[in-house]
């Protein structure tokens, strides 16, 4: 069997930076089981129509404030190309299913609505749980524009609703990383530092790709993990850093179970799926003039199709538009064939720029929610809730200690809330560590 101080589950950002950190602080002896055949996790690039394009994590969040995002300087280190986003036009790109853009004014008003009853709902919400009675019920999005900006406020922004802590620390700026290396370069730079590596694969036996882990069975004097193939491994810590959806879907199972507290924390969770999606076309028919980098789609439904960015200012001459779902479409776009997904998405840039353009070459459509080693794309704790319910998602039980975008109490669902759990998991264990090799000689005098 093989034996290691430390075993780390998950190769994403977080499981990275924590095996790095304890590898620089002495502990080198870690070993990282990773179920894929690559690392980065939810970071990960593929190339489409000759660009690389971001499936998973795409912008750097929160840059241009009073404190640097430990994200940004890794990128400005690496000289990672980006390209900064300017969302706040969108609101004047909104198209109605005759291609007709809303006029500014009354586009500016819907969103003042919008905002005002979201704030509404909040004040409502937080109300009901000091057990008070709420003022005024808010009003509900109706119309296709009020709904389409009911979408873009709560599928993706936020900050207009409540200040997030990666906007007050860091910034509210947001770059899309647009090179080549893709976002996952930041990864191998970190893995560099401590893991063997030639011409830039990884080489070092401490890193076990496609190494699904089934089974973490804790005892007293260690922790055993037994993966898919029927390896098994054993260690005197394991930091878990598998999503939440992962750890809801009981794909590891733990001995002895965890206990209650916990693994009622973990169900409450809530898993957002957000799932961008890729049409490359043989000409751009699209506005790309400043301001109109992303445009919104009206619809009586939700969410349907609403979110759209050409990639012109990542990738000039590219071609490719980008739209974005969520959650209910996201699943269902999920369970159907890439070439139904297509037409839908044709038939809705018909309706905005008219019967004569031309059909898409080609289509990517990532499918975070049917990934075993996913099952989702970010944690998104409930908007009032007890800071005790992200506390115990992270909390260690004996020697398993918990880490991942979901434990970090600030900055979940970003790749800096990752970066972040991954160093603070790491100073935890080696304090943990530290304690029990001060404990060792006076337990052995016990014994
Ligand atoms: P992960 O990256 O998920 O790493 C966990 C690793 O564990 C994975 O490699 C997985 O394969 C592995 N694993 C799972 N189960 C097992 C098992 N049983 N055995 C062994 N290994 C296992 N963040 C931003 O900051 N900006 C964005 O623009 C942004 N956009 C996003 C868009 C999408 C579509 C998605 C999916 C995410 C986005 N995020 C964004 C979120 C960001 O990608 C994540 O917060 C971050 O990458 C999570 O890192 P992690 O280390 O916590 O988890």
């Amino acid at each position: 069997m093989t034996t290691a101080s430390v075993i780390i589950i998950g190769a994403g950002i977080s499981g990275i930076t924590a095996a790095k950190e304890l590898a620089e602080k002495g502990v080198e002896d870690v070993l990282i089981l990773e179920a894929t055949d690559r690392i980065g996790g939810r970071i990960q690039k593929q190339s489409f129509g000759d660009v690389s394009v971001e499936l998973g994590a795409g912008w750097i969040a929160g840059v241009g404030g009073k404190e640097s995002n430990p994200v940004w300087e890794l990128a400005s280190r690496l000289n990672l190309r980006t390209c900064f986003s300017d969302y706040t036009n969108a609101r004047y790109n909104i198209y109605d299913r005759s291609g007709e853009i809303f006029p500014t004014g009354f586009a500016a008003d819907s969103y003042k609505k919008a905002v005002d009853s979201a704030i509404q709902k909040l004040k409502s919400l937080e109300a009901e749980c000091d057990g008070q009675e709420a003022e005024e019920a808010p009003s509900s999005p109706k119309t296709p524009i009020e709904l389409a900006i009911d979408f873009i406020l709560h599928d993706f922004e936020m900050a207009e609703v409540e200040p997030i802590s990666t906007y007050v620390d860091f910034g509210e700026r947001e770059y899309l990383v647009a090179d080549e290396r893709g976002y996952e370069s930041l990864l191998y730079k970190m893995a560099e530092g401590f893991l063997y590596t030639s011409d830039g694969n990884i080489l070092d036996n401490r890193l076990k790709l496609n190494k699904v882990v089934r089974e973490v069975q804790q005892s007293r004097n260690g922790v055993v993990v037994k993966t898919e193939d029927g390896s098994e491994y054993e260690a005197n810590y394991v930091i878990v850093s598998a999503s939440i959806g992962v750890l809801q879907s009981n794909l590891i199972s733990f001995q002895p179970p965890l206990p209650k507290w916990k693994t009622e924390a973990i169900q409450k969770c809530d898993v957002m799926v957000y799932t961008k999606i890729f049409l490359k076309f043989p000409h751009c028919f699209w506005p790309c003039g400043p301001g109109q980098e992303f445009f919104i789609y009206a619809h009586e439904q939700r969410g349907y199709f609403t979110f759209w960015q050409h990639m012109e200012n990542a990738y000039p001459g590219s071609n490719i538009l980008v739209v974005t779902l969520t959650n209910e479409q996201s699943k269902r776009v999920e369970s159907q064939s890439d070439e139904e997904t297509l037409k839908e998405a044709m038939s809705v840039l018909r309706d905005m720029f008219g019967p004569t353009i031309p059909y898409a070459t080609d289509i990517l459509v990532p499918r975070w929610w049917n990934n075993r080693f996913q099952r989702g794309s970010y944690s998104n704790y409930p908007m009032i809730s007890d800071n005790q319910l992200q506390r115990n998602v992270k909390a260690p039980f004996g020697r398993i200690l918990f880490t991942g975008e979901h434990t970090s109490e600030k900055f979940s669902g970003y790749v800096h809330g990752g970066y972040l759990a991954g160093m603070d998991t790491s100073k935890t264990l080696l304090e943990e560590m530290k304690q029990s090799l001060l404990l060792q000689p006076l337990l052995a005098f016990t014994e």
